[in-house]
């Protein structure tokens, strides 16, 4: 017997759906009837336990608040058309979460606590999954230290827990970005590659800089020479250049965004060529006063793919028609039929519920 198959449930006894308004759902606002709640003490993983979605008390010496042991997954559900659901690649963030663990020196959830417990949670609050065009449940693991003592030390308890989101389309408008050359989001040797709290808490200052500058977002440059790219804001980042697709190669900088990986896919599929690799700013430039630069696209699970119109490096700015782009709105289109279940699955992507 595994833990997933002793799971505690306790339902709600008053449903808060019939209150939600399915015309507004911006992403991460609301929050379903249930929620996945197990705890880790003594190397051991306890009981799990769905029940009513509720406010977690915790100890003001909560190690995860002091020092930040804590990390986080993003993953989405979707009902196909014959009202169906299924999670989109979801072994790929659970992969993702123990690489992440491991990293902050937290143990790994094993895989029928993540995988089976997400399974009955979604089933149950299943009613959720926006049947509509564009909608989906987002889907939140996370997990923190919980020992109540100030010592800069791996903690030894910790909390997992999944909560759910009902989101509705999540368009991004394209983009105005900034290349920062100050401020970095991650080194070699640092935690970039893993979805630790910590990583977006130290990224907000640079963005809102930008935001002040009248930007939307920051392209991360490297820590060092801050020429070659990262990340687009929280999205991986694709130039299509020299009728290529190129994007930086995947190193402990970097996060490895499960849409970056289906994206390579799909564009390959194309008969385009993909090219992951370090990339210069100065090559970027380049490319744009050449007319080799086609389109620059950040993508990522929240909005599937972001077009970038303006690009600004120091003073040079790279400006897109991106309504008269072929590859981004394709490979966009593409995806999202794949996870609404409107277009073949030919990868396996999809994870019945
Ligand atoms: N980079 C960062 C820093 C992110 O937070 C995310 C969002 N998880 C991504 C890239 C995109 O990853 P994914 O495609 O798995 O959502």
């Amino acid at each position: 017997m595994t833990a997933a198959d002793d799971i505690k449930i306790t339902k709600v006894k008053n449903s808060k759906l019939a209150e939600l308004d399915a015309n507004n759902l911006p992403f991460g606002k609301y929050f379903t009837d249930h929620m996945l709640e197990v705890n880790y003490k003594n190397g051991e993983w306890g009981q799990l336990e769905i029940k009513p979605y509720q406010p977690i008390s915790i100890d003001p010496a909560c190690a995860a608040i002091h020092y930040g042991q804590s990390i986080f997954e993003g993953i989405k559900a979707y009902k196909n058309e014959e009202g169906e659901t299924f999670i989109f690649r979801p072994i790929d963030n659970f992969t993702r979460f123990n690489i992440s663990a491991e990293r902050m020196k937290m143990p790994h959830v094993p895989e029928d606590i993540f995988m089976e417990g997400m399974r009955q949670l979604v089933k149950i609050d299943e009613e959720w999954i926006p049947h509509r065009p564009d909608h989906s449940l987002y889907i939140r693991p996370f997990m923190f230290a919980t020992d109540n003592v100030i010592g800069v030390k791996p903690g030894s308890s910790y909390k997992f827990l999944i909560i759910l989101s009902p989101t509705g389309p999540y368009y991004s408008a394209p983009m105005r970005i900034y290349v920062e050359q100050k401020y970095v989001r991650a080194v070699r040797g640092g935690v970039g590659f893993a979805k630790n709290a910590g990583n977006y808490g130290a990224s907000m200052y640079a963005t809102e800089e930008a935001k002040r500058k009248g930007y939307d977002q920051v392209l991360w440059t490297d820590a060092f020479e801050h020429k070659y790219v990262q990340e687009c804001g929280t999205m991986n980042v694709f130039f299509i250049m020299n009728n290529k697709a190129v994007t930086p190669a995947l190193e402990d900088t970097i996060l490895a965004g499960v849409t970056r990986a289906s994206v390579i896919q799909l564009i390959e599929d194309m008969g385009i060529e993909v090219e992951e690799r370090l990339i210069n700013i100065d090559e970027i430039t380049a490319a744009y006063k050449n007319g080799q630069l086609s389109e620059v696209f950040g993508t990522g699970t929240a909005a599937t793919i972001s077009m970038v119109k303006e690009l600004c490096y120091n003073d040079f700015v790279m400006t897109f028609e991106t309504e008269k782009w072929k590859i981004a709105p394709q490979v966009g289109r593409t995806l999202n039929d794949i996870k609404e279940g409107k277009a073949e699955d030919k990868y396996g992507w999809l994870w019945k519920v």
